[in-house]
This record gives C-alpha cells, structure tokens and sequence, in this order.
C-alpha cells in the first residue's frame, strides 16, 4: 500500500484521534512476518529470528517495543514531509536511529552488473538488526524525488501513509476500497441530507 517498507511500518497501525488502534504488530512472529512480507528480510532469515526468540522472550519483547518506537519516529517524519516542514517532528530521533543503521552500511555490487549500490544488510544474529533495513528504506526514500510524493491518507482516523505514484499525483487515499469508499458515502450521505438552499 504505502509504495516503501519505510512507509509501510508507519501503517502497521491505524493512527486515529484517540490514539493508535487495530494493532498489526502484536507480537514478535507478527513483526517478523511483517518484514518478510514487506520484503526487508527473507523467509529463511525470519525463521531463525523466530526460533532465537522462542529461547530469548525477553529479547523478542524488547524488540517488538523498538519496532514500535521506530514506527512512531518514521510517522512523525513522514507526516512532517507530507505537511511541508522541512525539519518536521521526529528529525533528531530519525537522525538517532539512522546512525545505527549506517553502522552496517555495506556496498554491494548491482546483480550482474558493474554498478554498486549502498546496502544495509539485515543482521541474522540479533532479533531486531531488521530494522535497520527499514531505517535506511526510510533515509533513501526521504533523498529521493518520491520524497515530495509522500502523503498522508486523508480518510478520518487513518493516518496511514504513501508514496503517491498516480499519474496525476492526486492520490487521497491509503486504498480506495477502504477510506476512498468511506470518504464517497459519507459525502453521499451528507448531500442526502442536506436541505435545498442551506449549502
Ligand atoms: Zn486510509
């Protein structure tokens, strides 16, 4: 949905006015499976993670909440970009975060070409070196021309976020199935309900 891995933690949760609802990431298998799905580790990585959490409760605890922690710094960026300022929220804490991450840069050659790109591997040997991948996901992105397509769902407690790569970049809505059709009935109802001449 959201185009970025980076982006795609920030919706793990639904970010309503009362505060974060519809938890995804409920535990450290959920977490780990996350990442596998949105492509920061493979299967066989997430597996072995899952098996050292088994033996280490405490670990796995310990980084379920740094996803967590990570999640809220990545949203407050994020929603600070799509706002417009240029140092949002949650710049310093991402800056913190980032020099983790660029503790495990590595470059790594292009598959089957001359060129090489900066990588950040995920790290197999501690339960969350994974987001890592996703903090250096989030510093490309933001040096990126998508940067300015960033968006932040316009449908009422949501608050997910996206890379808007629409043709004609007036993408409004994390999916149009969920908040878009919200959006279309609410609208509905309240032109339904609207008396002649009152607006
Ligand atoms: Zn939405």
């Amino acid at each position: 949905v959201g185009g970025d891995a980076s982006v795609d933690l920030v919706n793990t949760v639904d970010w309503t006015e009362a505060g974060p609802r519809r938890e995804r990431l409920s535990d450290y298998k959920r977490l780990t499976r996350w990442a596998e799905g949105a492509g920061v580790m493979e299967e066989a990585v997430g597996r072995r993670l899952r098996r050292m959490a088994k033996s280490d409760p405490e670990a796995a605890e310990s980084a379920l909440r740094r996803a967590r922690r990570v999640r809220v710094v990545l949203r407050d960026l994020f929603t600070g970009l799509a706002r417009g300022d240029a140092d949002g929220p949650g710049g310093d804490a991402f800056a913190e975060l980032l020099k983790r991450a660029l503790d495990r840069l590595r470059l790594q050659r292009r598959g089957g070409s001359a060129r090489h790109e900066w990588v950040v591997p995920p790290a197999t040997s501690t339960l969350d070196g994974f987001l890592d991948v996703v903090v250096w996901s989030a510093a490309r992105l933001l040096a990126s021309d998508e940067a300015a397509s960033i968006r932040v769902c316009a449908g009422p407690d949501c608050g997910w976020v996206f890379v808007d790569r629409s043709r004609n970049g007036l993408r409004r809505w994390c999916e149009m199935e969920t908040c878009g059709t919200q959006a279309k009935t609410r609208r509905r109802r309240k032109s339904a309900r609207r008396t002649p001449g009152s607006g």
